[in-house]
């Protein structure tokens, strides 16, 4: 799958120095080119720089148009108020001294005399010297950044992701042991029976009971747990910010955790007929996994069709990694 992180050239931006500073034009769309901004910083600041890459995939995945627009480079985007200082009367400001006058905590960290936040020579050490000394607890340097609960548990997740399988974990396999029986039921986007009107967001792939689960990306696991229409379900979100949504599932496959980084091929669970119902109620239906995933957008987060990646992962060759036993 194709992502605004791994997809296109790398057009990094060129700054016209015409007598004043002007804003890049074309943002940097791949990560790769800052891997040695990451680790130099990371190396001055005693932080992992897998964090200061899951800070800024979380940031770019997120970012809505108008902040696009406003921060057309890759990564996180200091507020121009906190980069500047509050009481500085150019939010803007460039200047090293006078936004140092200011309290703001925008630097010159490449020694060009000037600290600019598109800069990634400048914004990552900021970024990093932010984590090393705003916080002595880094969820809280974390929170303090997005402001945002949700953003926490993904950046971390992200990293440790990052820390075992480097920045594009791209294998992928299909969600169902494929040498079991299975029948895969197109139906993305038709009408439900249960819970009012809706539309069907996933795919249904007919299988015996019991037949075993399995991750589809390198991901980590986001939810688990009961829910009224999916019955026992899993959800695992990836680094692209991709949510795989299983439901309907018989039972967990043991020693699987919410937070845990799980790999392609890995039994997550188990087939079943849950749901429709208060927790427990099972066989309202014939066995079978519902497989969703959603993109999430920054606020929000929509159904796209399953079936295209289903038809190219039902090609590749599995390697089915068994739960642990206990
Ligand atoms: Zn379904």
């Amino acid at each position: 799958m194709k992502t605004a992180a791994a997809a296109g050239a790398t057009c990094i931006a060129v700054l016209a120095l015409t007598g004043w500073v002007q804003r890049p034009v074309f943002a940097a769309v791949s990560q790769d080119p800052l891997v040695p901004v990451y680790q130099e910083a990371a190396r001055e600041y005693d932080i992992p720089w897998t964090l200061l890459a899951a800070i800024d995939r979380y940031a770019e995945l997120s970012k809505t148009k108008s902040e696009r627009q406003a921060a057309p480079y890759y990564g996180y985007a200091f507020e121009p108020a906190l980069w500047a200082g509050i009481g500085n009367p150019d939010w803007s400001d460039v200047n090293p001294w006078s936004i140092d006058l200011f309290g703001g905590i925008g630097q010159d960290h490449n020694h060009d005399m000037l600290a600019l936040p598109w800069d990634a020579n400048d914004r990552i050490p900021v970024l990093a010297a932010w984590l090393d000394t705003e916080a002595e607890d880094v969820d809280v340097a974390v929170w303090d950044l997005f402001q945002d609960e949700i953003a926490i548990d993904r950046v971390f997740a992200f990293e440790r992701i990052f820390d075992q399988y480097g920045l594009h974990p791209t294998r992928h396999c299909f969600p169902l042991a494929k040498r079991y029986n299975y029948t895969v039921k197109y139906t993305f986007g038709a009408g439900r029976s249960f819970g009012g009107r809706r539309r069907h967001e996933g795919v249904d792939i007919f299988a015996d009971y019991g037949t075993p689960v399995l991750a589809c990306s390198t991901a980590y696991v986001e939810v688990k747990g009961w829910n009224p229409f999916g019955g026992w379900r899993i959800g695992l979100r990836d680094t692209n910010n991709v949510y795989y949504y299983y439901a309907h599932l018989s039972s967990y496959a043991k020693g699987i955790h919410i937070g845990d980084v799980v790999q392609p091929g890995q039994v997550i669970g188990y087939v079943g007929n849950t749901g429709y119902g208060p927790p427990g109620t099972a066989g309202r239906f014939p066995p079978h996994l519902h497989f969703g995933m959603y993109r999430d957008v920054g606020q929000h987060e929509w159904a796209f069709n399953p079936a295209g990646p289903l038809s190219v992962w039902q090609r590749l060759p599995q390697k089915i990694i068994p739960p642990p036993i206990d």
